[in-house]
């Protein structure tokens, strides 16, 4: 069994509502075991509010209500869960800690989270402590996953960017002019301070030292006063059709709809629509070149239907494809 150990809160904070970036020191005299960029550990806390199935929602999807005891009182009780490491081995070598990118959202029925929860929680009167396995593990690095690909294009959304702000992060720390491939991440989040590592992103692009191009994008531009010109607007998997000259998944539904009640539903989605605009840098030729499908591999991690129909268009495309299951 894995041994757990208990680690120190060391700088947190709140990047954007329901968006926490913080960082965890272990146990006194028990530095982290090294790990690979694009890996993940298990985090543990005690006083997580549990919950309960209550049943089986319209949508097929089960249904969560608070667990209480028999005074009304929600339990409260133990959660792990896997969490990306969005530090480099770099970035703890030289400073012990680890980083995370944590996000608190209230599912469809208002629950929040249990973990991110608690993890939102965290204040010094109470306990910044956070337990964690000692061992890191995980295949989402660039060395499992892609071979001998010229190109690698990474695309996360929300805080599936945790695995490759990692290994941007390494490659910049490592980098000594050998490495002759060409990296390109697309970041979708949905306003601009979700994007999170922006400025961090930005400067490690700025700085040159390997061949990297930063797409950072927002789908919900209309809540960004004076938006960055060189963050694009729309969700990644539309960015990803765009580069690669297919229309978006709301046209394409609406083109296929058979019968009159989805051709409405998708006339509301295209209505709704944010269409994909690249930063104002970048233009698709340029991208799709740097990102030819028989030179790539893509790699995608964050909101499973946002990374299936990247699937989808990599499938098309005949791009090799890899994705961290989340
Ligand atoms: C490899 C990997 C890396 C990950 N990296 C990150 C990361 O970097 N950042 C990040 O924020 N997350 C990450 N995750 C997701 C993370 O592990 C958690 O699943 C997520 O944070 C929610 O945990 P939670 O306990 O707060 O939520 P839960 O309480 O498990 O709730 C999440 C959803 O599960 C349902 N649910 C509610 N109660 C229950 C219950 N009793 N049993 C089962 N389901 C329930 C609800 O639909 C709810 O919306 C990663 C996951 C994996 C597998």
């Amino acid at each position: 069994m894995a041994v757990q150990r208990t680690g120190t809160v060391v700088g947190e904070a709140l990047v954007a509502p329901g968006l926490m970036r913080f960082r965890l020191m272990p146990e006194n005299g028990n530095p982290f075991a090294g790990y690979e960029a694009g890996q993940h550990i298990a985090l543990h806390r005690e006083d997580c509010k549990l919950t309960r199935k209550l049943g089986t929602g319209q949508d097929g999807k089960p249904v969560y209500e608070p667990e209480c005891d028999p005074w009304g009182r929600q339990t409260v009780g133990p959660i792990t869960c896997s969490y990306s490491i969005a530090s480099s081995p770099a970035d703890t070598a030289e400073h012990g800690w680890l980083e995370f990118l944590v996000g608190c959202e209230h599912g469809v029925y208002g629950l929040p989270g249990r973990l991110n929860e608690a993890l939102f929680g965290m204040v010094e009167e109470s306990s910044c402590e956070v337990r964690y396995h000692d061992s890191i593990s995980g295949a989402f690095t660039l060395a499992e996953r892609t071979d001998s690909a010229t190109s690698v294009l990474l695309v996360g959304t929300g805080t599936g960017v945790a695995p490759f702000v990692s290994m941007i992060r390494q490659l910049h720390a490592a980098a000594d002019g050998s490495d002759e491939r060409r990296y390109t991440l697309i970041h979708a989040s949905r306003t601009q301070p979700e994007l999170a590592y922006d400025g961090d992103l930005f400067e490690i692009e700025g700085a040159g030292r390997f061949d990297f191009t930063y797409v950072p994008t927002v789908s919900r531009p209309s809540q960004s006063k004076d938006l960055d010109p060189r963050i694009g607007q729309g969700r990644a998997s539309n960015l990803v059709r765009h580069i690669y000259g297919l229309p978006t998944g709301e046209e394409e539904k609406l083109t296929r709809a058979s019968n009159d009640v989805a051709r409405v539903a998708a006339s509301l989605a295209v209505e709704r629509l944010v269409s994909p605009i690249l930063p104002r840098h970048l233009s698709a030729a340029a991208l799709r070149e740097r990102v030819d499908p028989s030179a790539t591999v893509l790699l995608a991690c964050g909101n499973p239907a946002s990374v299936a129909d990247i699937k989808s268009t990599a499938a098309r495309r005949e791009i090799r494809f890899e994705q961290e299951e989340y």
